[in-house]
This record gives C-alpha cells, structure tokens and sequence, in this order.
C-alpha cells in the first residue's frame, strides 16, 4: 500500500507519516513539500518514515489551494497511491477536498483516526459537535483524508529521496494582496510539557491571575476551554483546546474549572497525567482524570501556590 501525506510545514508532515507508520503501516509513504527540507527536517520525516520526497514549485503553493491540490493530484496519479493524507489546517482542509475533487475519490475530513478494513479504510470522525463519533469505510482507490494527529516523539532517521517534480498547474491563480500579523505571540501548546487549563469555574477574568501564576511556578503553558478564549475573550483564540482548538499531549494536564464536555476532551485526552479541580463531583472531567479534586480553586490555588513557593525558596 502507498501513502502521499502533506503538511504546510515540515513537522506537519513529519507527524501524518509517523502516525501511518502506526495506523494503516503503508508500505511506502511519500511526501510532497513546496519548499526545499534542511537536511535535519528531511531526517525527522525520513525518521517518520517517508521514503521518498517531491519538490514541487513553489508556485503551485503560492498560486493558492485548487494550485496546490491538482499538484498533489498530479503526484498521487503518477504514484499510484491508495490514500492521501494531508494535515486538517484551515488550508489543509481545503486543499484536500480540492484534491479528492479532482481524484474523484473517496473523501473525509478532520478524521480522528485511519486505520486498515480490509481492502478498505476505516476512519472516525467526530459529528453532531463531538457528542458522536461516526465510523465510515472508504472503499474506493485513492482515498483522501485529512487529520491532525498529535504530534510524536520522531527519533532523525535516514533521509529520504529527494526528487524535483516540475508541475504545471492548470487551476486559476490566485493573488496574493496582503498579510495581517497575528497581534499575540506564537503560543506552542501542542509541544507544551505541562499544561495548566482554565475553564468557567473562574469567574473574572483577573482571577486567571492565579492559573498564571502556577503556571510560571510550574514551567507550565496556560490553556483553555472555548468560552474562555471564544465567549469571553479573557485569553487568546490559539490557547483554546478541544475539537475545534488545539490538541495537546502534555505529561501533566492541570484543568482548573473545566467540566469536560467531550468537545474539550478531545483536544486533551492524550495527556499522560490529568490533575483536575472541580467543585461538582460529578463533573464529566472525574472520569478523565488520575487525580480528581472535588474542591473550590478559589480555595486550593492560593494554598497550592504558597506551598510551591516555599519548596522553591528552601
Ligand atoms: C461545535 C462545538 C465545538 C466546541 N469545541 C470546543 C472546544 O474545542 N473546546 C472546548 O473547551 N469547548 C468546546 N465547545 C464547548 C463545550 O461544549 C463546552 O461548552 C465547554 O467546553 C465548557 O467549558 P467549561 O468546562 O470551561 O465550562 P462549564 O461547562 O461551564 O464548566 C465549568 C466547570 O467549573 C466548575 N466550577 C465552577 N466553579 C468552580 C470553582 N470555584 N472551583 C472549581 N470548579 C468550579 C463547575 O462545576 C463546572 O464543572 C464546543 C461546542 C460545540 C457545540
């Protein structure tokens, strides 16, 4: 079986090869990039298990996603794959509908997983606004899916081919006008090592003071349920987590007033260990976590961070 994955960045593409090394195992995985890989990019996805990489020009990125897809297209023909697999951006999401468009194959978006069904595919994807979980089989050759898997631990490998592929798009071309600067810092919650996660158990905005606090103790990156960030707006869009936010694998996950409503456990739910406070025993987030406090934060955040201080200082 042969894969094609693409990712907008080299570490994108790294981390869908990595996880169909696991899922579907191909037998051999190419990648497309639009950009040369330094030579330690092209061992992390050579280590991830991409045999063989195509450089296409860049114009066909720059030209816009219908550009991209006819040569993602292009290179899936040549190469006789089984399934496309791109990773679910906003872009990525676009270019890989555009690409199963013009395969005419079988297409799924923002799959949770991909795995083997006999001659077929058998993916997930949460629906009805995470509550379910829909299973579907993807029958025909080529199949395009795309998917955001957690990112892995990908020890450098061999590199892989490297071989230039000149395209030429036939899809209209779109202009480039202008481009608006994210006005906050980069935040990379997705390789955070620690993760303290706020929810609506605060009740002011000022209160998150406290998060942030423990956070900084703790070398921790704060984040968030959807109202904090979406509703609220106390914290930024990119430090949200769940199904339509980030998804995090930290190895301390501290959800401070979270209940857990499956749209936010998606986004957390392979987190190694899980520390919550709740007041409501009863909270969704209980099931979820290894240490479970039935507690008011208002209470045990300030007692938490005295002690901390202390053990610092002595
Ligand atoms: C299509 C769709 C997509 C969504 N995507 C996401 C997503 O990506 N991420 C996401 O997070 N949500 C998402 N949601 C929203 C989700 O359904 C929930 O509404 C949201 O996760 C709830 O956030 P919360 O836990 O902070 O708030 P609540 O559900 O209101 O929970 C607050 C919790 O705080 C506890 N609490 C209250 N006071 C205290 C206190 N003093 N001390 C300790 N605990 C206290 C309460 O017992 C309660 O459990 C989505 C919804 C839809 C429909």
């Amino acid at each position: 079986m042969k894969a094609l994955v693409f990712g907008e960045k080299p570490e994108q593409t790294a981390s869908l090869a990595a996880y169909l090394s696991k899922s579907i195992q191909p037998e051999t995985t190419y990648a497309a990039a639009f950009t040369e890989y330094s030579p330690t990019e092209l061992e992390t996805v050579g280590g991830a298990g991409v045999k063989k990489i195509y450089v296409l020009p860049d114009k066909n990125w720059h030209a816009g996603p219908a550009s991209t897809a006819h040569a993602l297209s292009e290179l899936a023909k040549q190469n006789g794959v089984d399934i496309v697999v791109v990773y679910a951006s906003k872009k990525g999401n676009e270019i890989a509908a555009r690409t199963a468009q013009r395969l005419d194959a079988s297409y799924a978006s923002e799959v949770i997983s991909v795995e083997r069904s006999g001659d077929a595919f058998l993916v997930k994807r949460l629906v009805l606004g995470g509550g379910y979980v829909a299973s579907l089989l993807l029958r025909h050759r080529p199949s395009v899916v795309s998917i955001k898997p957690a990112s892995e631990n990908i020890v450098p490998g061999d590199k892989p081919v490297v071989e230039r592929l000149n395209i030429v798009s036939d899809a209209p071309e779109v202009k480039f006008l202008e481009s608006i600067k994210p006005e906050k810092a980069h935040v990379d919650l997705e390789k955070a090592g620690v993760v303290v996660a706020v929810g609506r158990g605060f009740k002011k905005k000022e209160d998150l003071a406290m998060a942030e606090e423990l956070a900084r103790i703790i070398g921790a990156e704060v984040g968030c349920s959807r109202p904090i960030s979406g509703d609220l707006k106390w914290l930024e869009e990119e430090r949200h987590i769940g199904l339509s936010g980030k998804r995090v694998r930290p190895s301390l996950y501290i959800a401070l007033g979270i209940s857990g409503q499956v749209q936010h456990l998606v986004g957390m739910r392979d987190s190694k260990t899980v520390i919550a406070v709740n007041t409501d025993p009863n909270a969704p987030m209980a099931i979820e976590s290894d240490y479970f406090f039935v507690a008011d934060l208002y209470k045990i955040l300030p007692i938490t961070i005295e002690s901390l201080k202390k053990k610092l200082v002595s």
